[in-house]
């Protein structure tokens, strides 16, 4: 099932997905400025650069914060993600899009099985919430044999009811770019800001390292010749100026040579 989904992926899925990688490389550690000091920042001045970046690229993206209360065995929570609305033909498509999302599954003493599930799963999830679900539902049966062939209780965060909550509940989107204002913000110190955003600067690298992984397998292959058009397309006429860091991005991305 995992394995079937690596090759299903729809062409505006793959435009997104190589330009989320490109962008996912192009992040500096010294542009993440962590968000509201009093809790952990969790990745979210990742995501909030690349929600920047793709609004750039004329991609309507945002931040999708969602939150659920304790409803029955499910505990309430928070989770935050990304979304992309993209027009796919006649209807508009949205794109739930988790650039932790390999993470978000790991267990203490994974069976084979499960090491394996987890290889299938991309670096960086990006799929409409139907094909979302068809993971979640995977990785929590390969989760629950897991845990029970190691005679581990299963911990109700890894039920399937959960990890719907945290993708496919309701949500808030939001697109504001915070930076600055958090940057000049009263009594943020250097020595602060450094100390806080230690976590952020670990996940931008392992991103960093598990793409490069990724593309050394060849799981994200070359622009085929009709992506190469769309992005030639887009590089054209999403009214990006010729010369921009962005134009000049997609115009390479765009010819280089399939393999
Ligand atoms: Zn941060």
């Amino acid at each position: 099932m995992l394995q079937a989904l690596k090759y299903d992926i729809a062409s505006h899925e793959k435009e997104l997905l190589t330009i989320l990688t490109k962008l996912s490389l192009s992040i500096k550690e010294i542009d993440l400025v962590c968000g509201n000091p009093a809790s952990d920042c969790k990745g979210g001045c990742i995501r909030r650069l690349l929600v920047k970046h793709l609004r750039l690229n004329g991609y309507d993206a945002a931040i999708c914060s969602s939150s659920w209360p304790t409803n029955g065995k499910v505990a309430g929570g928070e989770y935050e993600y990304i979304d992309v609305i993209a027009e796919s033909g006649f209807s508009n498509d949205r794109l739930i899009v988790d650039v932790d999302f390999q993470s978000q599954f790991a267990i203490a003493r994974p069976t084979h099985s499960y090491a394996t599930a987890m290889k299938f799963l991309p670096v960086i999830f990006a799929g409409s919430p139907v094909k979302l679900e068809k993971v979640l539902k995977s990785m929590a049966e390969a989760a629950k044999l897991s845990l029970s062939q190691n005679s581990m209780p299963l911990p109700p965060w890894r039920t399937l009811d959960y990890m719907k909550a945290k993708w496919l509940s309701s949500y808030e989107r939001s697109f504001i770019d915070t930076s600055d204002r958090i940057r000049k913000g009263p009594g943020n110190s250097q020595w602060r800001e450094r100390v806080r955003k230690k976590q952020c600067v670990e996940q931008l690298r392992h991103l960093k390292l598990c793409i490069a992984a990724e593309a050394d397998k060849n799981i994200v292959s070359k622009p085929s010749s009709a992506d190469r058009n769309r992005m030639m397309y887009l590089a054209n006429n999403r009214r990006l100026q010729t010369g921009s860091p962005y134009f000049e991005k997609l115009k390479a991305l765009a010819s280089e040579k399939p393999e």
